[in-house]
């Protein structure tokens, strides 16, 4: 079948999905956000509909971390944002009747760490800082900065590069073969510079700004989607992330089985078989079609050898690489350090440090740590105890008196996390290319999930909800 664009996509939605008539049965396999808005959408159809997740709980990446903390205290381990263009997730929060805070990014009170002392964005404080800055540098505030080595390279490709059908007009495939360090250095970008702005751009691709497509990150820095444009608007979900996925799980209860984890699929003409675990014995269901949403990164643990996948398709899912994130969670016995909703980017190995908990109640408080690129995969390989130990250290030197007032800790290393095992996609040169054989179905079986979306940048609640609508649609209509 041809393939369905966004926008028809989201017509779909907006009429109701009329004339749409899905399969007696479908297998939905994972309970992320994505796998959550097919089953939603196919139960409301009708349809004998199945989902097997891994996992004993909804959500994957939309993940609040409540226990060990005191006081009620609670930290996203995954998603956190949501935008005011984050369509999908505002049509299902609204349908749900899920409610929305205005997010603690609004109100931060940022500054670097950097040579040993805080320093902030401002041209005059940048001066003081002793930064290695190129000549022409002298004098800009990280705002100038990013006005000209990002907005106005973005602007100079024009009104295409944020259309919302995008498919990468042929004279910018260039820059998809290009990494955004190769861009902003030769638009005379500083390293100094570039350390500056990294924290700003898309959850701060760590050592991967060398890998990563210029295309893709420009893609996501043009119009609405840049984390540097308009933030008035920001919120995050009323209790807690987790409480969508909780709302659409609710609404699907006896369809969802947890604890199952897929280990086999295979394709005929006529239908899907699944094989899965089923508290510790091999399960089968047959099925008309299914839907994997499965990150690519933990795709290896099921068998595809009978799934009839193409050449393209397997190649990519080997292919696909995964931004690298953990995240360290610190609790304090009260607030010692000065300032409110404190967010901190430092030149220390700990990258980013910020107060998790700045509208929580209480006298206690969750600083968090978030690591990107070389240095989290370094942190991840550590165990527990070391990783704790080592981001204290570092929190230690920023604000004197951690150690003092720390009280437990915790962790989350996406690599490690099981059946996810990457934090999300992480477009590098030449993804423009793969997209399409990402998405694209594979006979009687159908992919959907942030990897599988419409933007190269999928790592977006938003995007992993429109990609189980779009895979809904596509199975309605085939
Ligand atoms: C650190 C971090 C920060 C983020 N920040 C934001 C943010 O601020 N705002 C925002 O909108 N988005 C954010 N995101 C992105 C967002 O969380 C994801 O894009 C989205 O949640 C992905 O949903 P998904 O359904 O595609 O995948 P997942 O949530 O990963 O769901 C896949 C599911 O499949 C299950 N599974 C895997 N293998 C199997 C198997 N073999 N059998 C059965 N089940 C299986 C998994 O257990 C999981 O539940 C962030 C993500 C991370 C990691």
């Amino acid at each position: 079948m041809r393939e369905l664009t966004r926008s028809e996509v989201r017509q779909q939605l907006d009429a109701g999905f009329p004339r749409l008539a899905p399969p007696r049965s479908v297998v939905v396999v994972g309970a992320g956000l994505a796998g959550l808005a097919a089953a939603h959408e196919l139960h409301r159809a009708g349809c004998d509909v199945t989902v097997l997740e891994a996992s004993e709980r909804p959500g994957g990446r939309a993940f609040t971390l409540r226990a060990p903390f005191a006081d009620g205290l609670r930290a996203e381990a995954g998603a956190m944002t949501v935008t005011p263009h984050c369509d999908y997730v505002t049509h299902y929060r609204k349908l749900l009747g899920v409610e929305l805070d205005r997010s603690d990014l609004l109100d931060q009170d940022f500054s670097y760490f950097v040579n040993g002392r805080f320093v902030r964005a401002d041209p005059a404080s940048l001066a003081e800082a002793g930064l290695p800055l190129a000549e022409h540098e002298r004098g800009m505030s990280v705002t100038d900065m990013i006005e000209r080595y990002v907005t106005a390279v973005a602007e100079e490709l024009g009104p295409d590069l944020a259309a919302p059908d995008w498919a990468p007009a042929a004279e910018l495939e260039h820059l998809d073969r290009a990494s955004v360090q190769e861009v902003l250095r030769g638009r005379g970008a500083s390293q100094a510079a570039i350390d500056l702005m990294e924290p700003l751009f898309l959850e701060m691709r760590g050592g991967d700004l060398r890998s990563a497509s210029a295309l893709s990150w420009l893609r996501h820095e043009s119009g609405h989607r840049s984390l540097l444009g308009e933030v008035d608007g920001w919120g995050k979900i009323a209790g807690g992330t987790d409480v969508l996925p909780q709302a659409f799980a609710g609404g699907l209860r006896d369809r969802i089985r947890y604890r199952s984890p897929v280990v086999r699929l295979e394709q005929d003409d006529d239908t899907v078989t699944v094989t899965y675990l089923d508290h510790g014995r091999l399960a089968t269901v047959t099925a008309d079609r299914v839907v994997v949403t499965v990150p690519f990164s933990a795709m290896r643990h099921v068998d595809v050898s009978h799934a009839r996948l193409s050449e393209a398709k397997t190649d990519v899912m080997r292919r696909l690489r995964y931004s690298s994130i953990v995240r360290v969670y610190l609790q304090m016995r009260r607030q010692f350090w000065e300032g409110h909703n404190v967010s901190v980017s430092t030149d220390l190995p700990v990258r980013w440090v910020r107060d998790a908990t700045a509208s929580q109640p209480g006298p206690r408080r969750i600083l968090e740590v978030l690591m990107t690129g070389w240095r989290s995969k370094a942190v991840a390989a550590m165990s527990e105890e070391e990783r704790l130990n080592f981001v204290l250290g570092h929190v230690e030197t920023m604000f004197p008196g951690a150690r003092e007032h720390y009280e437990l800790g915790l962790s989350v290393a996406w690599d490690h996390q099981p059946w996810i095992e990457g934090s999300y996609v992480l477009p590098e040169r030449g993804h423009g290319k793969l997209m399409p054989a990402i998405r694209a179905p594979e006979g009687r079986i159908h992919f959907a999930g942030e990897h599988t979306s419409y933007e190269p940048n999928g790592g977006s609640m938003s995007y992993a909800l429109e990609s189980g609508v779009r895979a809904f649609v596509e199975l309605a209509v085939a």
